[in-house]
């Protein structure tokens, strides 16, 4: 049965005070998060001073085995909606804030739940498949949650003979049905972010920085993908150009994740790869939204927090379970 999303009001966003310009926000946010008990989690696409004031940094699988183990009262989520949802789904009893309630994913918003549900309808017995990045609706209608980091394996669980439906983007199901030779059916979703990148400018850029390698997350299209030199997660792309000899790599994913790589490896070159257009929209629209100061403000007033009924949450949690189990 089809549970129905309908998120409840948010709390507190009536006008703000506003922030003085002196206020030193990086020990504010120190000071609020031991008086409140709170911790921070961020993604590794917000922009580095919000990583620098982290708890915790990770990819969406990472973050959300943070936010299913941690005892903080209070989790401040920096990243986007889903994400914040998906702590929120581990930790029904706990105060969940967003820096800002708008941050959301083209990928999450391209995949209604009420479409999903009659996509499922039109194949009975089909197994659905969804990646984290959906809403809690189109969770609780799906049987296995994935994230770049663990789909192969999960996927590969789930035996030959059973159809499997895969949502909501189109190219990470495509490079799993390639890895492991299946033929899932896709959900023509994309990233707006990793549909960006440019086959053209990329070879330019190899041509300028001989023996630079391409790193790109399964997100990108096809023909970026076949044309890598490792194609992973996040948290795959930091470790591979940790341990990697090479000291080039030019990074096909949002550049956010360049902070930590840079910190990692200080003495490597990292060279974000470029749109086709000429604009910033290799950067997630979305995930910049979120400030340091809208931190600060979402743990001095607690909010906005994110809050959804409860059969909601018990219906998205079940398959949020299964992957974290099978993740171990
Ligand atoms: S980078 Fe793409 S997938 Fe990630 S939050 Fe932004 S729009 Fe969604």
């Amino acid at each position: 049965m089809m549970t129905k999303a309908r998120s409840l009001p948010i709390a507190g966003r009536a006008a703000r005070e506003p922030v003085a310009s002196a206020l030193d926000l990086e020990a504010e946010i120190t000071r609020l998060k031991t008086e409140k008990n709170a911790v921070v989690l961020a993604h590794f696409y917000q922009d580095d001073e919000i990583q620098d004031v982290a708890d915790f940094i990770g990819d969406s699988l990472q973050l959300a085995q943070a936010a299913a183990t941690t005892t903080a009262d209070v989790i401040c989520f920096a990243g986007v909606h889903f994400m914040a949802e998906t702590a929120k789904i581990l930790n029904p009893d706990r105060i969940v804030v967003v820096p800002d309630m708008e941050a959301g994913c083209s990928l999450a918003s391209g995949a209604p739940a009420s479409k999903i549900a009659a996509w499922k309808a039109r194949f009975p017995g089909a197994v659905l498949v969804s990646y984290i990045n959906c809403s809690a609706a189109v969770k609780a209608l799906s049987d296995y949650i994935v994230t770049s980091s663990n789909a192969a394996k999960i996927v590969a669980q789930i035996p030959e003979s059973t159809t499997v439906l895969f949502a909501p983007d189109k190219n990470l199901g495509g490079f799993i049905n390639k890895k492991l030779g299946r033929a899932m059916k896709l959900w023509p979703g994309t990233c707006i972010v990793h549909d960006t990148f440019s086959e053209r400018k990329i070879l330019g850029l190899k041509e300028r920085h001989p023996g630079a390698l391409l790193l790109a997350h399964p997100e990108c299209d096809d023909v970026i993908l076949r044309m890598s030199d490792y194609v992973g997660s996040t948290t795959g792309i930091i470790d591979f150009a940790t341990k990697s000899e090479s000291h080039a790599f030019i990074v096909a994913t949002e550049p956010g994740i360049l902070h930590a790589m840079r910190k990692a490896s200080p003495e490597k070159e990292f060279i974000p790869a470029p749109p086709e257009a000429n604009c910033a929209c290799n950067e997630c629209p979305h995930m910049k939204k979120n400030t340091l100061e809208k931190v600060y403000l979402s743990l001095r007033d607690l909010t906005p927090r994110i809050e959804m009924e409860d059969a909601l949450l018990r219906a998205a949690r079940l398959p949020i379970q299964r992957m974290l189990d099978l993740s171990r």
